[in-house]
């Protein structure tokens, strides 16, 4: 990455700004083939590209290819095909009904593009989470910059490339650098910012947001928890859990945080969640840090600090029930299973993020939805039980960004759902249409005939309104 000055990423902010800003208004009116052909060239560059996208993660954190294949790069093409298979549908102005005493008007929703968007991004899943959201501002219309994360240095340089090679300056580029770029970007009035992250720095965004009344989406983190009934298989629940916790070793918004299972079913659960890491992370009996599908923590920072949290746990009568390895020259941390936790272990207090999977036991469901129900509202929850009534009830009881029954994550995929937190989790939505209002204005309009008004009898002089009423 070359080093900018301040002043020098002022400079480049204040021009790309510009620039955007008058390109805006020309795309006020871009029809959805205009919108299309930008999504192709993207997708385009993605699939001949694909090598390149897959070095540039590995050589960030060891991501593994396959999950650079299906957690990046297929999420992406995926929300591309899905946004031009639909988007002139969506585009289209939305006619609403007319009330009898509007009769002789006609209403619809038209679907604006906001204006110049900022898109700032995290760095546990560095190409999906800064390209998603483009691919809907693009679909509304808009022109974007994008402030990839810091911390994954050759995705950041990728999208940089990728961004100069596919599209003008004028409608999509990307500003890198530390938080002080970031922090520049967001003293502009951007139209709309959509931020992923942390909840604290979601706080920042939405204060410096608030200085120019920008919309913002918001996609958070947390402590997302899964729900395990007596009633469940326990091997599928294990692979599913194991699957959800461990992949991007842990680095997952949506990853089940911490584990609440009834207390009968316990030592079932956790036996059949330590029988399959030794599936699923080593199948040679090598162990799992000699596995080509289990990536590392992304700097010695994070190791140091899920470490430490370990260590608190340890310390306050927790018992590492499988794991606990760590090789700091690696930046490698053993997937983790953990029992005996108890809401006072730092681990309890905030988002993980990583590959440790503390186990609480409830007796009765109550007790799990109230503890549930006692914490800011997760960006998932999962619930896992033979029994529908089981499942419906814990989601029904308790409130989360998203929520998925007998199996964890994959509503991410599922391209017709919204996908979003619920207030420390995240405020407003993505994916699919619902990105693509995310990046729209939706703008009332009301076309009424002349000579004709619904008004007429409440013009003053309001003696005869005074009457009626
Ligand atoms: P982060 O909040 O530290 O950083 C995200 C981005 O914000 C980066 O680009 C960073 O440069 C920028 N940033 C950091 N501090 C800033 C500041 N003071 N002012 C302005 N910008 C600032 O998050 P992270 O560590 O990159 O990612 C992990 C977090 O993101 C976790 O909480 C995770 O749950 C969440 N997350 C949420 C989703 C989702 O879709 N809801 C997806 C992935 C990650």
């Amino acid at each position: 990455m070359t080093i900018h000055t301040i002043s020098e990423t002022q400079h480049t902010i204040d021009r790309l700004f510009d620039l955007q800003q008058a390109h805006a208004v020309k795309l006020r009116k871009s029809p959805a083939t205009a919108r299309i052909n930008l999504l192709k060239r993207l997708l385009e560059w993605i699939m001949t590209h694909q090598e390149d996208i897959r070095k540039a993660i590995h050589a960030d954190f060891k991501k593994p290819y396959t999950e650079i294949d299906i957690s990046e790069i297929f999420v992406v093409t995926s929300e591309i095909n899905h946004t031009i298979k639909h988007l002139s549908s969506w585009m289209k102005p939305k006619k609403v009904p007319t009330p009898l005493t509007m009769l002789g008007s006609t209403s619809y929703v038209h679907y604006e593009p906001k204006g110049v968007c900022l898109i700032i991004s995290p760095w546990n899943y560095p190409f999906n989470l800064a390209l998603g959201p483009l691919v809907s501002a693009l679909a509304a219309g808009n022109t974007a910059i994008i402030k990839p994360s810091e911390m994954t240095p050759h995705t950041s340089a990728l999208l940089r490339r990728l961004v100069a090679e596919v599209f003008d300056e004028q409608v999509v580029a990307v500003v890198e650098g530390e938080v002080e770029a970031a922090q520049l970007l967001l003293q502009k009035p951007f139209d709309h910012i959509f931020f992923t992250g942390s909840p604290a720095v979601g706080k920042i965004i939405m204060r410096a947001a608030a200085e120019h009344l920008s919309s913002v989406t918001l996609e958070l983190g947390g402590k997302s928890p899964a729900v395990i009934d007596q009633r469940v298989d326990f091997k599928d629940a294990a692979s599913k859990l194991v699957w959800g916790k461990f992949v991007n070793c842990g680095q997952t918004c949506i990853a089940p945080d911490y584990v609440l299972v009834h207390a009968s079913a316990k030592k079932e659960l956790i036996d059949a969640l330590k029988s399959t890491i030794e599936v699923m992370y080593n199948p040679a009996g090598k162990g799992v840090q000699a596995s080509p599908d289990y990536a590392r923590i992304v700097n010695t920072k994070h190791l140091n600090r899920l470490s430490s949290m370990l260590q608190d746990a340890v310390d306050k009568g927790a018992v590492i029930e499988s794991g606990g390895v760590i090789d700091v020259a690696e930046n490698y941390f053993e997937p983790t299973i953990i029992s005996g936790v108890t809401e006072e272990m730092e681990l309890m207090q905030e988002e993980i993020f990583g590959p440790i999977l503390p186990i609480m036991e409830y007796q009765a469901l109550d007790e799990a939805v109230d503890y549930i129900n006692k914490h800011p509202k997760p960006l998932a929850l999962y619930s896992f039980s033979k029994s529908d009534d089981f499942n419906k009830q814990v989601i029904a009881h308790t409130s989360s960004g998203g929520a998925v029954a007998n199996d964890c994550v994959l509503h991410f995929l599922q391209t017709e759902l919204p996908f979003g937190g619920v207030n420390n989790s995240g405020i407003g939505k993505a994916h699919g249409y619902y990105g693509f209002l995310a990046f729209s204005n939706e703008k009332a309009v009301m076309k009424q005939r002349i000579g004709l008004t619904a008004s007429k009898p409440l013009y003053p002089p309001y003696g005869a309104v005074a009457k009626k009423v």
